[in-house]
């Protein structure tokens, strides 16, 4: 398959560009091939630079859980740019949006919206530390919780596809108050505090993964964190980026009915633009400036063509049944997945949880990231490009979960099952 002008595209970019690409998975690395560039995109499918059309499962890793270019969300984005880019100063969108967020999501009073996930994650930790007097953080192998310095520990998808967990440039003063645990494990978390007693600010966690390919969390293993958190005055933060306004309007803390201390959010709440944000209650909320001492800012922090597109979407999502409507679609799609790759003899696992599915070529089932790193890239590699060849974009790596959008069709999830059966054939 050619893909020529995307090649041409991805050769003038490596001159300009570190690896040609803005964020490291982009780059096909653990796959193979040239990037495919996009031209544009609607709904479920993306068009690339060599008019190519592709079914999507990646929707920008995650936010555009309504499909691309959704009306709404473009009038809203539209409309607001009539008026003015940024000011740096307050707008009333940033209430509405606010009052909505805390209004779908339980547990929290107040948010503040940064420009990334990264920044929401990294705000919300230091939060964390400031509220608590404490400066060490757990967090869970496999788990990413964006680039600061802190979180490059073990940090699953695009770290580990790059082979470098733990990256150059993080001092070893950083990584030192970096405690790391198993995701799935509580014993594991219970010894790390036992060692650590009176000096862990916060465990961090991706409450479902998405990071080591999607993995939900065993029974008993979120509840046991709230125990432990509580018990030894200790803050749960649910990194809930990539799960937030996805897997239920309330997140993972609605749909598994486990409370966190600070939720981080980013993707779908920005509507497809660069939007992150934290939130918690009052009292917690409280210690931020300009109210208390823990630092934080923006320069385009709220940026009013953000908050009109977050307000769009999560307008959208607070009514109708698109969660109950993307559960389907992709329960129909693991059913179809699964009864393809058996009936070829094909050793794998497939996890989800409502919109969040992942293809593992593994014996074992997958539940943390050393039995997600067992895969078989070689099958997957082939997997990969036998589906890009027949117009169906999944993430580039092994290590991301699939993202649906409610704009597919059940047709078009017939013709991904089609696609895999031919592909399924050569692995
Ligand atoms: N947290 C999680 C769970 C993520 O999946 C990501 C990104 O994929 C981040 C944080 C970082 O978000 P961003 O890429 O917007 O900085």
């Amino acid at each position: 398959m050619e893909y020529k002008r995307s090649s041409a595209l991805f050769t003038e970019a490596q001159k300009v560009i570190p690896g040609g690409v803005n964020s490291p998975v982009r780059a096909f690395k653990a796959v193979g091939g040239t990037p495919i560039f996009v031209k544009e995109a609607k709904g479920a499918y993306i068009i690339d630079e060599d008019d190519k059309q592709y079914i999507e499962y990646i929707n920008s890793w995650g936010p555009m859980i309504l499909g691309h270019a959704h009306k709404p969300v473009i009038d809203a984005v539209i409309e607001k740019a009539k008026k003015g880019t940024s000011f740096g100063m307050p707008t009333e969108i940033e209430t509405k949006i606010a009052e909505l967020a805390v209004s779908m999501v339980p547990n929290i009073d107040m948010i503040r919206f940064v420009n990334s996930g990264t920044e929401a994650c990294m705000s919300a930790v230091r939060l964390a530390r400031g509220f608590t007097g404490k400066d060490k953080i757990i967090k869970f192998a496999g788990c990413y919780h964006g680039h600061s310095d802190s979180f490059l520990i073990q940090a699953g998808s695009g770290a580990v596809t790059f082979g470098s967990p733990n990256s150059p440039g993080v001092t070893a003063g950083t990584a030192k108050d970096t405690l790391l645990a198993r995701f799935n494990d509580l014993e594991n978390v219970k010894e790390i505090i036992s060692q650590n007693e009176g000096e862990i600010s916060c465990i961090i966690i991706e409450p479902v993964a998405g990071n080591m390919g999607c993995i939900p969390p065993v029974a008993g293993f979120l509840e046991g964190l709230r125990t432990l958190c509580d018990a030894h005055n200790i803050l749960l933060v649910f990194d809930e980026v990539m799960t937030g306004f996805r897997l239920a309007k309330g997140g993972v803390q609605e749909l598994l009915g486990v409370n966190a201390d600070i939720v981080c959010f980013g993707k779908v709440i920005g509507g497809g633009l660069p939007v992150g944000a934290f939130a918690a209650r009052k009292e917690i909320m409280h210690h931020l400036a300009p109210i208390g001492p823990v630092y934080q800012a923006g320069t385009l922090s709220g940026n009013p063509l953000a908050m009109a597109a977050g307000f769009a979407m999560l307008q959208e999502l607070n009514t109708g049944n698109v969660f109950q409507s993307l559960h389907d679609k992709t329960e129909y799609l693991h059913k179809g997945i699964s009864k393809v790759l058996t009936e070829a003899g094909v050793t794998h696992q497939i996890n989800r949880i409502g919109s969040m599915i992942s293809v593992h070529f593994c014996e074992e089932p997958v539940i943390d990231f050393a039995s997600a790193a067992k895969g078989n890239n070689d099958s997957f590699k082939k997997f990969f490009h036998g589906l890009l060849d027949r117009g169906i974009y999944i993430a580039p790596s092994a290590f991301e979960t699939w993202f649906l959008s409610d704009a597919l069709s059940y047709e078009d999830l017939d013709k991904t099952i089609q696609a895999i059966e031919e592909v399924a054939k050569d692995l």
